[in-house]
């Protein structure tokens, strides 16, 4: 199987997909990053930004993520990066709704691309990858499931570092180290 030709048929499904456009606007942000990752980052809806260019975490939150990627020695195109919600949403956040429906075209990716290990950042990604819920504040920096050879790790998303930099920023570096261990 040619897994960049596969992903790339399923961005078309997005772009094309009527009930991904309901109460959203701007372009389609179905993903990117390599089709064979062993890690996949996901966060939570594109924002204004990404909307605009069709590229997922490319805003300070991304900006963020982007930099923590490379702290751990990753390339940025060694991952792939996406979220559960594929349009930005018109109130901002996703609602439970969007989070299950944009979850039909998650899964596909994760068949294809079959990653050692998936990071949710926040409650949202939780949410949409695992169908339940949450309290990130508790149970971040484990790997909270574990089913098919995929394991979940979670953290916080990076908008919350951007919030309150004094608390969550040395949570999520520290989480991100500890990730590496995963990823051997
Ligand atoms: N926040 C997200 O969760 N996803 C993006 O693509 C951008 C910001």
């Amino acid at each position: 199987m040619n897994k960049q030709k596969e992903l790339d048929k399923i961005a078309r499904e997005i772009e094309n997909c009527k009930i991904c456009k309901e109460r959203k606007s701007g372009m389609a942000v179905p993903g990117e990053g390599n089709s064979d990752a062993s890690v996949i980052f996901i966060g939570e809806a594109p924002g204004k930004q990404e909307a605009a260019t069709g590229r997922p975490f490319i805003g300070r939150s991304g900006q963020l993520l982007r930099s923590l990627i490379r702290g751990i020695g990753l390339q940025e195109d060694d991952v792939y990066i996406t979220s559960p919600v594929k349009y930005l949403p018109d109130r901002g956040t996703p609602t439970s709704q969007d989070i299950a429906h944009g979850r039909i075209h998650l899964m596909k990716q994760f068949a294809v691309i079959r990653p050692k290990v998936v990071m949710l950042l926040g409650r949202v990604a939780a949410e949409g990858v695992l169908e339940k819920k949450v309290a990130v504040a508790k149970e971040h920096g484990q790997i909270i499931e574990e089913k098919d050879g995929i394991k979940y790790f979670l953290t916080f998303h990076p908008a919350a570092a951007l919030r309150f930099p004094n608390k969550y920023k040395p949570l999520l570096q520290e989480d991100f180290e500890k990730l590496k261990k995963f990823l051997r």
